[in-house]
């Protein structure tokens, strides 16, 4: 059995449709008494996913697959990068989905007389594989390109996704549906580099 080190429900419903079909049994951490609140002390995307699955390992004695993911505008000098959930300032707890809201309104501003290509983006997943004892045996990496719209489209995915235009299919992530995020995703590219990983470390699983 897999444990999901995150409380995102956006991120814990696309992990369990990539890895369950493979047949790779996961938990979220819900339900995990003993699960901690790790703190996101690294300077990136990397560092943070490792710290992650560590201390989670560590703390439930199961292997433990954590990501760090966020989107990065060059034209804001990679902001809000490694602070995507938070870059609002507001604590990403309780109803994200306001949370979401504030993150993406501070993005319409800071992008504003900002136009074409300098729209472009990108989302950025580092995954990280922590063995009980909280050893990482692996590592992977996802990204996924495309540019900020003016105004919000759809309401499929959370985060930035009604704001981000997939390059090739010129449609929000909001506007997809849930099958061609799972193909194209920062996070669904990190989660399938990662599979070979997981079979090996969890071949009953
Ligand atoms: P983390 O939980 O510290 O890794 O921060 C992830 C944050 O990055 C989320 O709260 C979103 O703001 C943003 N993010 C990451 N992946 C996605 C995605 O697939 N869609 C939309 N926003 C995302």
């Amino acid at each position: 059995m897999l444990v999901l080190g995150t409380t995102n429900e956006g991120k814990v419903r696309e992990l369990r449709e990539l890895l369950e079909p493979l047949g790779i049994a996961c938990r979220s951490l819900a339900g995990f008494d003993a699960a901690v609140d790790v703190e996101e002390t690294g300077a990136t995307f990397a560092e943070n996913a490792a710290l992650k699955a560590s201390q989670q390992a560590q703390a439930l004695g199961h292997w433990v697959v954590a990501e760090d993911s966020g989107l990065v505008v060059p034209a804001l000098g990679g902001a809000p990068g490694i602070h995507s959930a938070r870059f609002s300032g507001a604590a990403p707890t309780g109803d994200r989905r306001d949370v979401d809201a504030r993150n993406n309104e501070l993005l319409m501003e800071r992008l504003a007389g900002v136009a074409g290509r300098d729209r472009a983006a990108h989302y950025v997943c580092h995954a990280a594989l922590a063995s009980p004892r909280g050893e990482i045996v692996a590592v992977s990496e996802g990204q996924c390109h495309g540019r900020i719209a003016e105004a919000a489209a759809g309401c499929g995915g959370f985060g930035y996704d009604p704001f981000f235009i997939v390059t090739e299919y010129h449609r929000t992530f909001g506007e997809l549906a849930p099958a061609v995020k799972a193909l194209i995703s920062h996070r669904a590219r990190a989660m399938r580099a990662m599979v070979p990983a997981i079979v090996r470390a969890l071949p009953s699983s």
